[in-house]
């Protein structure tokens, strides 16, 4: 099978205020452009809290990155046996939306995983502690929301350094996983994060845009359309609508027979993907 070339997407996204912190919203929109690996959905881009400075630039297409088997560096799904998949939620904690989800997660019985920001982690610490304790994963998602692809090499280190000391100081475990900011990254960065950092890159299959669709049932129903086995699911717990969303969200998955695990769970789980074998040739009729 073919390859798909890298695609690069450019797309509008609206930018807010830091859920953790100020209340106030910021209404100007920046262009974003993300890369779309080869062999997976492709991932839109994940906004809800604010971008320091200019628009993202362009891009360049990535050289390919190996994308199955224990080798992968980045992960927009798995391949798994079973109904596994993963809920992931970023730009937390906050004060009071991530308790409200972890209420919910608790009464359903769910473990999800957390991309956090590390200036919300010190803004909320014992919110942090408290998805820590009741077993949800804590992924380090920059310190505040900086694209790595404009933070420069002292940068990426600052953004990641302080938000997984943050997290290591609080809940006494170092991250596993990193999900950069707007999905912004390219293969240097990737493999720096991997091999410097040891974390691997978490991005998604599948993408509400609740930080855009402030709608708890289109982000019920675009989460149920589209998830499939294997998928990472991305959303934002700085946004009531779609913490109002999960109760329905997660009986609708359970109801579909998906079970929930962590983003580091599944990534265990992954296997390569079986090479397609060219179909052979229907034996002709006499
Ligand atoms: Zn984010």
């Amino acid at each position: 099978m073919k390859s798909r070339p890298w695609l690069v997407i450019p797309v509008v996204a609206g930018f807010l205020a830091v859920g953790c912190q100020s209340a106030h919203t910021q209404s100007s929109q920046q262009p974003q452009v993300i890369v779309v690996p080869p062999g997976d959905a492709a991932p839109s881009t994940d906004t809800g809290a604010p971008a320091a400075g200019d628009s993202t630039p362009p891009m360049k297409a990535p050289a390919a990155v190996p994308q199955t088997g224990p080798s992968r560096l980045s992960y927009n799904s798995c391949n798994v046996d079973g109904q596994y998949i993963a809920l992931t939620f970023d730009d937390g904690p906050h004060a009071t939306l991530t308790p409200k989800l972890l209420d919910i997660l608790k009464e359903k019985g769910v473990k999800a995983t957390f991309f956090v920001l590390g200036q919300c982690v010190e803004a909320n610490p014992e919110v942090l502690q408290r998805a820590a304790a009741e077993g949800h994963e804590i992924g380090n998602h920059s310190y505040d929301h900086k694209a790595f692809t404009k933070a420069g090499g002292a940068g990426v280190a600052s953004e990641v350094n302080q938000t997984s000391e943050a997290i290591e100081k609080l809940t006494g475990k170092k991250p596993a996983t990193v999900r950069p900011p707007y999905g912004s990254t390219n293969t240097s960065i990737t493999k720096r994060l991997n091999e410097e950092f040891g974390l691997k890159v978490v991005m998604w299959d599948v993408d509400p845009l609740d930080w855009k669709n402030r709608n708890s049932a289109h982000v019920t129903s675009e989460i149920l359309k589209n998830t499939k086995a294997g998928s990472i699911v991305l959303s934002h717990d700085i946004h009531p609508t779609t913490v109002a969303a999960m109760p329905d969200v997660i009986d609708g998955l359970l109801a579909k027979g998906f079970k929930f695990v962590t983003v580091s769970e599944l990534i265990a789980m992954d296997r390569p993907k079986p090479t397609p074998t060219p179909a052979a040739p229907k034996p002709s009729r006499k």
